[in-house]
């Protein structure tokens, strides 16, 4: 197989500018089950977290409003629509996932639902529950933190999903152990550790971290690693996302079907929490959901990875002479899961690339119409709105898919993924750095 370097492809990888990347496999109508997993599985991951939240309430203070669900809100942006969007065929609307409680981002999804799983197992195989159907404040009482004590868990992170493990895991009283690479920022860290847990700072990039975390927990049976790159258990969390956006848009009257699109934008990093939503919105919606994912043009690894034949070895993005270098600390990874990329082949409409000063521009013009904060990884989707739209191979999308007659009737949702617990210092910088490069 050529590699892709010597590709076109792979030569406008190189030059690291922004595009828009059609899946060639993409299919508008497919087999919607993939890999064994089914709407049956994303149901399931749902009532799980639903058992859970009585408990999560009395861990989580802030979740008393929600009643223990972890969830985020279906918002509108008329002000951002008006002053950076003005042409944009259809309404715009933000799924506001930086704005997650208890993690912050949107691994609290994933990361939340795979730990819940752990602990849900360990409790029936040692008596702590009699069934899935018994008292869950249980997993609170001292017997439990005595049962989990023996247990440790452990993952790697650019940062985000440290948080989401960590908080949870010590939570419930596990031990936990976070290996973080080189990208995780520092209050990331100051914030696990305060809450007991045990980081571990690698000087090396997210792949490398995982391979370590992944070899240092293998090695202790008592040890649980969360693996980013190969988990159903965490995109079945994301996945679960889809049933909540479904009555949301409900509630507000959005309809989705042939003649109303629904068009989506989230960033991706390893692809896992865009894969398990994409998956899980194909479920709801099929054909009149279209997903396009968001990376740095210094990280497209899931790009290189949807279109690599082999999915099972994807390649990195060093391969094509790219750094991963950007300030979207959540997108920074080398190498995609290539296990996600074979479940969402046929699902995934394309991929855009952004660079770091248009996620800053990004992040400062949401502050500045609608007042929302959220860090830079969060900011890539609006990129999105500009490439679908105004690119050639936007256009192309939207007349291969007989959506240009129906595009003023669009829904374009983008999915703000992570921000909530950035320092105020930190997000003044960022809003500070986006006004100064669109020149206000
Ligand atoms: C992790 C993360 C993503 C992407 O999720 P992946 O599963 O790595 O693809 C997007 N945005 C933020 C803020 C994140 O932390």
């Amino acid at each position: 197989m050529t590699a892709t370097i010597d590709t076109p492809l792979g030569q406008q990888l190189q030059q690291a500018q922004p595009f828009l990347w059609l899946n060639p496999a993409y299919k508008a109508s497919t087999d919607n089950d993939r890999d064994g997993l089914s709407i049956t599985d994303i149901r399931q991951a749902d009532l799980r977290l639903r058992r859970f939240a009585p408990l999560l309430k009395r861990l989580f203070p802030e979740l008393e409003a929600s009643d223990g669900i972890i969830e985020s809100a279906l918002l509108s942006a008329p002000a951002l629509q008006q002053h950076s969007f003005p042409e944009l065929p259809g309404r715009l609307k933000i799924k506001a996932d930086h704005s997650l409680p208890v993690a912050g981002s949107i691994k609290a999804r994933g990361g939340i639902h795979e730990v819940l799983c752990h602990a849900e197992q360990l409790a029936l195989d040692n008596n702590l529950i009699d069934s899935t159907s018994d008292d869950y404040l249980k997993f609170g009482h001292p017997a439990a933190k005595q049962l989990f004590s023996n247990y440790e868990i452990a993952v790697s992170s650019t940062g985000n999903l440290g948080l989401s493990i960590g908080i949870i895991s010590a939570a419930l009283g596990f031990k936990v152990v976070v290996h973080m690479s080189v990208e995780a920022k520092q209050w990331k860290k100051e914030r696990l550790r305060n809450r007991g847990v045990t980081v571990i700072e690698h000087s090396d990039d997210y792949s490398a971290a995982v391979a370590a975390g992944r070899a240092a927990s293998d090695a202790d049976p008592n040890s649980y690693f969360i693996d980013d790159e190969n988990s159903p258990r965490l995109f079945l969390g994301y996945a679960a996302a889809a049933l909540r956006l479904q009555e949301q848009l409900a509630e507000q009257q959005i309809i989705v079907d042939a003649e109303h699109p629904l068009f989506v934008y989230i960033p991706c990093g390893v692809g896992g929490a865009p894969g398990g939503i994409n998956f899980g919105l194909k479920q709801v919606f099929g054909p009149d959901v279209h997903v396009f994912f968001a990376e740095p043009v210094q990280a497209p690894c899931v790009l290189l990875g949807m279109q690599a034949n082999d999915k099972e070895h994807p390649e990195s993005v060093y391969d094509v002479g790219l750094k991963v270098a950007t300030e979207a600390d959540g997108l920074a990874v080398s190498m995609a899961s290539g296990w996600v990329c074979s479940v969402i082949e046929p699902m995934l409409s394309g991929i855009f690339t952004v660079t770091d000063n248009e996620l800053f521009r990004n992040l400062s013009d949401l502050f500045q119409s609608e007042g929302l904060e959220v860090e830079p990884s969060a900011a890539a989707g609006f990129s999105g709105l500009h490439q679908l739209i105004n690119t050639d191979s936007g256009k192309q999308y939207l007349q291969q898919q007989h959506l240009d007659t129906v595009i003023n009737q669009a829904t374009h949702l983008v999915w703000t993924t992570g921000g909530l617990f950035v320092p105020a210092q930190e997000m003044k910088k960022f809003q500070q750095r986006g006004a100064e490069l669109a020149g206000l």
